[in-house]
């Protein structure tokens, strides 16, 4: 595992992050704070979530109501029409990015080609080891080619992809 300070130096990231929770939904900066902790295990400073919330806002991607929370004012941040655009440009950029970059490592299986994001299913097929989707893929497979269905060597696995 890297450390805090490698995260660091990813700040933007950060930013990126404010606008995929205000994207759920109306949200107040502590909540922000909070998941960053809770789905992130990163103690996030508030001298980067406030003044950015306050950038936002002024660029009228989010607007700000005020809300009495017992005898305190909390501040609630929604994402305006134009945010929620400028979000969505932002998560297909952002997407195509981190697809473009992992994709080529990960595998496909052998006899539907699709994409095996958790692992899969492999088994020896003519002396290679061959990866499939699911159980079903590779009896397909072997059918197809007229092997015997009967697999000796199978192993499921799991989490290939870390
Ligand atoms: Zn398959």
């Amino acid at each position: 595992m890297f450390s805090e300070d490698y995260y660091n130096l990813l700040s933007d990231f950060d930013r990126f992050y404010i606008l995929t929770v205000l994207y759920e939904g109306p949200t107040h900066g502590y909540d922000i704070l909070r998941k960053f902790q809770k789905r992130l295990k990163k103690k996030e400073s508030p001298g980067i979530v406030y003044p950015f919330l306050q950038q936002l806002e002024e660029r009228g991607l989010v607007t700000c109501e005020k809300e009495m929370h017992g005898d305190r004012e909390r501040k609630i941040y929604s994402l305006t029409p134009e945010g929620g655009r400028f979000c969505e440009g932002l998560f297909k950029r952002f997407s195509s990015i981190v697809s473009a970059a992992i994709e080529p490592g990960l595998e496909r299986c052998a006899h539907c080609d699709c994409t095996l994001y958790d692992g899969g299913h492999w088994e020896m097929v003519e002396g290679a080891e061959l990866m499939f989707c699911c159980s079903h893929c590779a009896r397909s497979y072997k059918k197809e080619r007229g092997l015997p269905v009967d697999a000796s060597e199978t192993n499921e696995l799991t989490a290939k992809v870390e």
